[in-house]
């Protein structure tokens, strides 16, 4: 039986429950992260744990943890669960108090929950690229906290569904941010481009490893907007994630993107990720 962590307990998923009035189910009052686990083992997880502690600073949340500690019931929860290849949810919220908008006091306990799910790595995906639309971006103006508010999100996922495309991508006043789930990017004439990490996107691990690959690989990233338009005249675009990887897009809005495949960045970057993946994993 698979096991979920609640407040530092690992307990059986039909025991797992959190209290009706917890500010994370009334308010979205809380924030997450998604972490990748390769080979039974967690893959980046400083920079995980550090930006959900940035996210909680963020809104004023204290978790009594650290780095160290978080990556500790990571650890015990993929053993436990026996992950081989997977992914790792984890929430904070402010815990469950009598609904009112303003702070509960401070001896409120945030609420922890973690789970896990094993699938494997989406080879045929990055082989054969996906397809994606593109929406206005919708969400607040603090898409840098992985909060649990996600209605934006969850309303262009769903609008990509409609057009049986695996993701939208969002652009506010013409400008390109990123994915409901994932950072975007546009290839042109050899350049990456992607959107500076402000409080329109959310800063991606998985952008910051596509970061790395670059210098290493003197592939030139640069970190500016770009428009709606620039996008549709892309040699190669790339989405990523955690769960996703680096993913090339092949068709956007119905239209064949470059020549339709995959392109020579994207597959390099896709190449490359398997050096982080050896090297970043605890
Ligand atoms: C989590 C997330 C990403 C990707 O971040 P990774 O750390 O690479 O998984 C991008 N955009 C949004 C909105 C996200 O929630």
């Amino acid at each position: 039986m698979t096991k979920v962590l609640i407040n530092e307990q690992l307990v059986e998923e039909k025991d797992a429950t959190i209290q009706y009035n917890d500010r994370g189910f009334v308010f979205g009052d809380g924030i997450y992260e998604y972490l990748r686990v390769y080979n039974n083992k967690i893959f980046t997880a400083q920079e995980h744990f550090e930006r959900l502690l940035r996210s909680a600073r963020e809104i004023q949340l204290d978790v009594n943890h650290t780095v160290d500690s978080l990556t500790e019931l990571a650890k015990e929860l993929v053993a436990v669960n026996k992950v081989v290849n997977g992914g790792i949810y984890l929430q904070i919220t402010r815990g469950s108090a009598p609904r009112d908008h303003r702070f509960p006091s401070p001896d409120i306990q945030p609420t922890l929950m973690g789970f896990t799910k094993s699938y494997g790595r989406p080879f045929k995906e990055m082989d054969q690229g996906i397809y994606a639309v593109t929406t206005e971006d919708i969400r607040w103006l603090r898409c840098d906290i992985k909060s649990l508010n996600l209605l934006g999100n969850v309303l262009a996922r769903e609008y990509a569904e409609k057009y049986n495309a695996s993701e939208a991508i969002q652009h506010r006043d013409g400008i390109v941010t990123e994915g409901s789930a994932s950072n975007a990017y546009a290839v042109k004439d050899g350049v990456i481009y992607t959107h500076p990490t402000n409080n329109y996107i959310l800063n991606g691990i998985t952008r910051q490893v596509i970061k790395w690959i670059c210098k290493d690989e003197n592939i030139p990233f640069k970190e500016e907007t770009f428009s709606l338009e620039f996008l549709k005249s892309a040699d190669e675009i790339i989405i990523s994630n955690t769960s996703i990887e680096v993913m090339g897009v092949t068709k956007l809005d119905g239209e064949q993107v470059g020549d339709g495949q995959v392109g020579p960045i994207t597959k390099q970057l896709q190449t490359c990720f398997n050096h982080y993946i050896d090297t970043k994993c605890v």
